[in-house]
């Protein structure tokens, strides 16, 4: 989508620190880390939220949770455990309108400590 700020990102007119990257999936690191490793996971096809899926974005679903896995091992906090978030939609606070999964690790968290 061309005014999406995370579609300008996966295209690379807009920088970012990749971590991971695939057919269908780009990750980079938030540039407002709420934790010690906060990396953003998201579609390579534009998906404004979880509440615009449909049957045809389901391998880029699985591919995401593929990635977040491959991600966790190569970064090192697959054992010690992380925390993901998908805000949706205006209550949430979501502020990019393109789908895409928070990891945050590298501290522990409290039961409400997400820092969203
Ligand atoms: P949301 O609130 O929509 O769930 O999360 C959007 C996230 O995108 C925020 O954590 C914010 O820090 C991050 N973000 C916003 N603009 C940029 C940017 O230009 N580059 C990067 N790497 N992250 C961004
Ligand atoms: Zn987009």
């Amino acid at each position: 989508m061309e005014d999406c700020l995370f579609c300008k990102i996966i295209k690379g007119e807009i920088p970012s620190t990749k971590v991971y990257e695939d057919d269908k999936v780009f990750a980079f690191k938030d540039i407002n880390p709420k934790a010690p490793i906060h990396i953003l996971v998201v579609p390579k096809k534009h998906i404004d939220s979880l509440a615009q899926l449909t049957d045809d974005d389901k391998e880029y679903v699985w591919a995401i949770h593929e990635a977040m896995n491959k991600i966790a091992r190569e970064q090192g906090f697959i054992e010690k455990g992380y925390r993901v978030v998908i805000n949706c939609g205006k209550d949430s606070g979501q502020e990019v309108m393109h789908l895409h999964y928070h990891i945050l690790a590298g501290k522990k968290f409290g039961g409400n400590d997400t820092g969203f």
